[in-house]
């Protein structure tokens, strides 16, 4: 049984509360970070190969040390909980039942780059999240975990929550950046990137709830330490959420390297009883869709992009023989759709355009030269917008037409779903109930 870190407090009870999580050794890594020497701290963390849990898998060590240093500018830290890729919900257990680690992480982090503020930017529908990590700030500041003087050692630091309005694009750090300070929520070009202009213009460090809150296991036993427990430039545990038509859905904590297989049999207990896996999406539903022969791939950045998709935020969503991959692609396209900012047109149009086509293939009313305009408008899409929601459409539409091709042919061929045969596309009243 391999040892617990992100998750050895969800079992016990109340850990929430400061003094149980004292009790079980809590804020004592803070008391040791402030006796290192914080380009000590840095270099652990580079050490450690701790990649950004948030989807993008940046080195987290490398992202500190673009910080500037000697700046007179205030300096800000901003923790990005704004959790919202389909299929993904891991975040959101740290926050709920072990908030004050997040916190610990913060401080670490903030004293490490002469940080005095932070900003925990939480989806707004998370309002049991919000309301556990007010409470846990507020006893931490009673405590003098935070605020001034920070256990005595003349450190400063003010954490505060802020509710965002749940848009998704404010996942992306600019977007959030734009909603920080109080406008829509659209993502800016880069460069500058946030560590020189972020939050109203001065340096900004945004890192992911999980990757904040592995900061304290990284301290207490370090970097080589945490490297040890992953692959190779994939250090540590982490959490996985899974997902879909299996027997013990929930989030679980492994390390890095596990493979999809073992996550699905060891922690997810298999497929339901009557479903046969079709299909997985290995990290939330921006990533390429991967079928059962790719269940011996690494979760790990490097080792899924060679299996043919991407780690993500690592929460796998299992798939059945009961699922049309058609109409899969057609809600992922209205969702992306629906939270385009609107700012390129490559996006804004591109993603209408896509969802438009797809639903009508799935509706029954789709031509045979509809996919290779899907094709099209996904490689117009690709790689020419401001941020990445573009490709999150593109990547894994193109994905589901080129791993499921027999499926959107058949829906063209028969002008009809296989999986709902009394659907037709001769019936508009029925394609539009189901839009
Ligand atoms: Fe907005 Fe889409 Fe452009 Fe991102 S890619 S900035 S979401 S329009």
């Amino acid at each position: 049984m391999e040892e617990k870190f992100l998750s050895r407090n969800f079992e016990i009870e109340k850990a929430y509360n400061l003094d149980i999580f004292e009790e079980h050794g809590g804020y004592s890594t803070l008391s040791k970070a402030f006796s290192m020497d914080t380009d000590t701290i840095i270099s652990e963390m580079k050490k450690s190969n701790l990649r950004g849990r948030g989807g993008a898998g940046f080195p987290t060590g490398v992202k500190w040390s673009f910080m500037p240093r000697d700046s007179d500018k205030e300096k800000y830290l901003v923790i990005n909980a704004d959790e919202g890729e389909p299929g993904t919900f891991k975040d959101r257990y740290i926050m709920e039942l072990d908030p004050h680690r997040l916190i610990e992480g913060c401080v670490i982090t903030a004293y490490t780059l002469g940080l005095r503020t932070g900003y925990i930017f939480v989806r707004g529908e998370l309002q049991h999240a919000i309301r556990r990590l007010e409470r846990a700030i507020k006893q931490a500041y009673e405590k003098g975990h935070l605020g001034k003087n920070i256990h005595g050692k003349g450190f400063d630091f003010d954490l505060y929550v802020h509710s965002s309005a749940g848009a998704y694009i404010c996942g992306e750090e600019t977007g959030l950046i734009e909603g920080l300070e109080g406008k829509p929520g659209q993502p800016r070009m880069k460069p500058p990137f946030p560590a020189i202009v972020g939050v109203f213009g001065h340096p900004t460090l945004v890192n992911n709830v999980e990757t904040i809150a592995s900061v304290p296991f990284i301290i207490e036993r370090g970097g080589d330490f945490w490297a040890s427990l992953g692959i190779e430039k994939n250090g540590g545990p982490k959490l996985f959420g899974l997902s879909g038509m299996i027997k013990k859905p929930g989030v679980y904590e492994a390390p890095c390297g596990i493979t999809v297989r073992e996550l699905l049999e060891r922690f997810g207990g298999g497929m339901l009883d009557g479903s046969d896996l079709k299909a997985f999406i290995p990290g939330g539903s921006s990533c390429a869709i991967l079928k059962p022969d790719a269940l011996d791939a690494q979760m790990g950045i490097e080792t899924m992009r060679e299996a043919g998709s991407s780690m993500g935020t690592g929460c796998v969503t299992f798939i059945d023989h009961t699922t049309c991959m058609v109409r899969l692609a057609t809600r992922l396209a209205h969702f992306y759709h629906h939270e385009s900012c609107g700012q390129c047109t490559p996006c804004r149009e591109g993603t209408g355009w896509a969802y438009k086509v797809i639903n009508s293939i799935e509706a029954g009313r789709g031509r045979p030269e509809e996919l290779e305009l899907l094709l099209d408008i996904c490689d117009s899409i690709q790689g020419n917008t401001i941020c990445a929601h573009g490709d999150s459409l593109a990547i894994p539409v193109r994905s589901y037409i080129k791993t499921f091709t027999e499926e959107f042919e058949d829906h063209i061929k028969h002008q009809r779903c296989p999986f709902k045969p009394w659907r037709t596309g001769k019936s508009k009243s029925k394609v539009s109930s189901a839009a």
